[in-house]
C-alpha cells in the first residue's frame, strides 16, 4: 500500500495554470464514483494558483502558489462531516463522498484552508482527489503533476525510502503552507515566499550605478554578505517576517553607510547614494 505525498516548489512555479486546466480537464463533467462526481462548469478551484505580490513599485515580485486540499492527516472536514462523508484512505488521500455527502454544505466551513467547494446543481461538496480513480488504475501521479511544465509538483510514495519525495520530505527546506493549523498536511511546500529586503547602491559623485559593493544583513544569529550586480542593485531573499535586521554597505573608498529594517512588510531601501571618503 502506498503512502501518497506532494511537494510544491514554489521557486519553481510560473502561474502558467497547466495543473488548473489539467484538473479541469480530468474532472469537469466526468463522474469517478465512489470517488468523486463531475466538476461542475463554473467555480471550483479544485486546484487554485494563489498570486501574491510583494514589494513596491520599483522593487516588485510575484510568486505563485498552487494549492489544492492538503490530505491532512488530521483532518477537520472529516470531524464535520456525518456518515463518514469524508474519509481518509490507507493510502493518505482524504475523499469526500459523492453520494454520502449531499446537503451537508456546513463541511465548506470545517476546512481552514478552504479547499472545498460547493457543487450547487448535485447539493455536494467536492475538492481535490489528488485523482485517486487514476492512481488505483496504476497511474504515477495525478493529472496536474503530469501537466506541470517545470517540475514544480513532485508527488510520490512516501512509504518508499528510495523515493524521489521521501528523500526530499523530512528536509527543513520543506514545511506546510500553514503550520500553524497543525493537521499535518501531505501536502507541503519548498520555497514559500518570505519577506526580502532590497537596495540599489549609487557611486554619487559620479552618478552612476555602484557595482560589486559589499553588502552584508545581520539579523537572527545569522550573517549574509551578496555584492551588487552592474545596475548597483541588492537583494536578500527568504527572510522571516517581523523580525530586525542590519544592513551595512561597505567599499573600500566611501563611506559606509548602516540601516536598521523591519521586516513587517518586504522592504526596498530605495537609491542609496555612497560619498566618497575623506580619507581617501
Ligand atoms: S485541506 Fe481542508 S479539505 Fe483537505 S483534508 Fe485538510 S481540512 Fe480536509
Ligand atoms: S503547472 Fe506547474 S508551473 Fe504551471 S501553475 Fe501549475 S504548478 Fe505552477
Amino acid at each position: 500500500m502506498s503512502n501518497y505525498g506532494m511537494i510544491i516548489d514554489v521557486g519553481k512555479c510560473t502561474g502558467c495554470y497547466n495543473c488548473f486546466l489539467a484538473c479541469r480537464d480530468e474532472h469537469y463533467g466526468n463522474d469517478f464514483a465512489p470517488i468523486s462526481a463531475p466538476q461542475p462548469f463554473k467555480g471550483h478551484f479544485w486546484m487554485q494558483i494563489i498570486e501574491r505580490e510583494r514589494g513596491k513599485y520599483p522593487k516588485v515580485k510575484v510568486s505563485f502558489i498552487p494549492k489544492p486540499c492538503m490530505h491532512c492527516d488530521d483532518p477537520p472536514c472529516a470531524k464535520a462531516s456525518v456518515n463518514g462523508a469524508i474519509y481518509k484512505r490507507q493510502d493518505g488521500i482524504v475523499i469526500v463522498d459523492p453520494e454520502k455527502s449531499v446537503g451537508q454544505k456546513e463541511i465548506l466551513s470545517s476546512c481552514p484552508h478552504r479547499v472545498i467547494f460547493w457543487n450547487e446543481e448535485k447539493n455536494i461538496p467536492q475538492k481535490c482527489t489528488l485523482c485517486a480513480h487514476l492512481l488505483d488504475q496504476g497511474w504515477k501521479e495525478p493529472r496536474c503533476v503530469e501537466a506541470c511544465p517545470t517540475g514544480a509538483l513532485l508527488f510520490g510514495d512516501l512509504g518508499d525510502p528510495n523515493s524521489e519525495i521521501s528523500k526530499v520530505w523530512s528536509s527543513e527546506k520543506v514545511e506546510a503552507l500553514h503550520p500553524e493549523f497543525e493537521l499535518n498536511p501531505r501536502v507541503k511546500y519548498i520555497d514559500l515566499p518570505k519577506r526580502f529586503i532590497a537596495g540599489t547602491v549609487l557611486f554619487k559623485e559620479k552618478n552612476e550605478c555602484a557595482e560589486n559593493v559589499k553588502v552584508t544583513l545581520a539579523g537572527g544569529g545569522k550573517k549574509q554578505t551578496v555584492r551588487t550586480n552592474n545596475f548597483g542593485d541588492f537583494e536578500f531573499e527568504g527572510l522571516d517576517e517581523g523580525k530586525e535586521f542590519g544592513v551595512k554597505i561597505e567599499h573600500p573608498d566611501y563611506t559606509p553607510q548602516s540601516f536598521k529594517v523591519q521586516t513587517k512588510l518586504d522592504v526596498y531601501l530605495g537609491e542609496i547614494p555612497l560619498k566618497r571618503s575623506s580619507r581617501k
